[in-house]
């Protein structure tokens, strides 16, 4: 087994990756066993280069037979440019709440209609292996916004995003659907095809 390291402070993050690559030979471990993920300025300005940066920060704490993994994830909208996009974490204000964010995003798009409301998530995944090696890979997931959260599973934005083919939200599908659908869950099968 290949001992895998993610690079989050997102709880929730690290299940699911735990999930998406229990079929794999790495073992996939939260930032905790290196001490914690340690606080990384995400001013890289795409998704690709903040992942990195987070890679980067955890490779140096982390056994250096290991391999860590990052990714850089958001919502675009286009009703409102594709904002938050990179801010998705912080669309409210440094240090706002999941709540906050979701809440802020509902009242941007108070007035934009139904045919209108079309988002993606997007995630950047940035992998560094024991020898230094870099890859990134990337997974999208197509649908839109809902005018009220539903559903308890999951986390940040999945109340109100409801992926396209579907009625119900991410947090009412919950992490076995979203796993299949998600832009962390095609990102990752990009990297299962690529390096296991
Ligand atoms: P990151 O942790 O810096 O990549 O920030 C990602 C932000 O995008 C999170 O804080 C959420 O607001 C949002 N986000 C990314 N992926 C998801 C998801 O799967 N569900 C809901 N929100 C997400």
């Amino acid at each position: 087994m290949r001992t895998l390291i993610i690079a989050s402070g997102n709880a929730h993050k690290a299940e699911e990756f735990q999930q998406l690559l229990a079929e794999t030979d790495f073992s996939v471990q939260s930032a905790a066993v290196s001490g914690g993920m340690p606080d990384v300025e995400e001013n890289g300005g795409t998704f690709a280069a903040n992942a990195q940066l987070k890679a980067e920060a955890l490779r140096e704490l982390a056994p250096s037979d290991g391999w860590v993994l990052a990714d850089d994830s958001g919502l675009e909208v286009d009703a409102l440019g594709g904002a938050p996009g990179i801010y998705s974490a912080r669309y409210a204000g440094e240090g706002a709440s999941d709540g906050d964010n979701l809440q802020k995003l509902l009242e941007e798009m108070f007035e934009t209609e139904e045919g209108k409301r079309t988002a993606r998530f997007r995630c950047v995944l940035c992998l560094i292996g024991p020898s230094g090696e870099l890859s990134f890979f990337d997974g999208t997931c197509e649908g839109r916004i809902s005018r009220e959260p539903a559903g308890g599973s999951g986390f940040g934005y999945d109340p109100v995003f409801v992926p396209d083919g579907y009625e119900e939200s991410f947090a009412e599908l919950g992490d076995a659907v979203k796993g299949k659908l998600s832009h962390r869950g095609r990102a990752v099968q990009a990297l299962i095809a690529g390096v296991v």
